[in-house]
């Protein structure tokens, strides 16, 4: 290795290892950044399980997903961790958010827990999404160690739950500066604003400052 690493002598030969086995979100992510020429392979396909999420935030959560993956595999990896934050109910649901829809993905359940906690407290919310990339040491001294990415969108909740396009918490949420919920957006819209694009944006920024 040059005393320089750059991502593109980082992936010359390697692949990107996503930390996760979740079909879309490594489609997704291959996507984007299949223009930088970089391949990438899934937690599945590198034959590796999940750690589990014990973290207390997204920061750690996503650490702990990319950490994993890449000592099981000696190669860098890269994961995400999202959610909604109501901060007049402490933050609920954060990093539980997938958990407070329950196994069976039942979101009208989490929005009437939302809305009764809620009460008629401030309905100021925003969704994070925190991107964790972590390069190992034996692959480059330089770039060695853990790489955060967040990105934020705030704006309002709104009940009863409107719009059908997209997923989990969309219904409910109004982007600021926006009088329609992420539900009744465009999803491509959607996407170009979003707490994921944010994160994703840092992200290839840092790609592209070690070409
Ligand atoms: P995870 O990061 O895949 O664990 O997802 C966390 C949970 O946050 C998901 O199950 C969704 O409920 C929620 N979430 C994350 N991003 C979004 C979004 O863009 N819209 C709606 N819900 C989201």
């Amino acid at each position: 290795m040059t005393n320089r690493s750059t991502i593109a002598s980082l992936f010359r030969d390697s692949p990107l290892v996503i930390a996760s086995h979740n079909k879309g979100k490594v489609k997704e992510i291959g996507e984007l950044i299949s223009k930088l020429n970089i391949r990438v392979i899934s937690a599945t396909e590198a034959n590796i399980d999940e750690p589990e999420e014990t973290g207390d935030s997204f920061a750690e959560n996503a650490t702990l997903k990319s950490e994993y993956s890449a000592q099981k595999t000696w190669l860098p990896a890269l994961s995400d961790d999202s959610g909604l934050v109501v901060p007049a109910i402490g933050g609920a649901p954060g990093i539980y958010s997938a958990r407070w829809a329950g196994p069976d993905k039942n979101f009208a359940m989490a929005f009437d827990r939302i809305q009764k906690e809620l009460g008629d407290l401030p309905a100021n919310a925003y969704f994070v999404c925190v991107l964790s990339l972590s390069i190992p040491t034996t692959f480059s001294k330089e770039l060695a160690g853990n790489h955060l990415f967040e990105g934020r969108i705030d704006g309002s909740l709104v009940f009863p739950p409107i719009g059908e396009k997209g997923f989990g918490y969309d219904p409910i949420f109004i982007p600021e500066g926006h009088s329609e919920t992420f539900a009744q957006l465009e999803p491509e819209y959607k996407n170009s604003i979003s707490h994921r694009s944010r994160a994703f944006s840092k992200f290839l920024q840092f790609l592209r400052e070690h070409q």
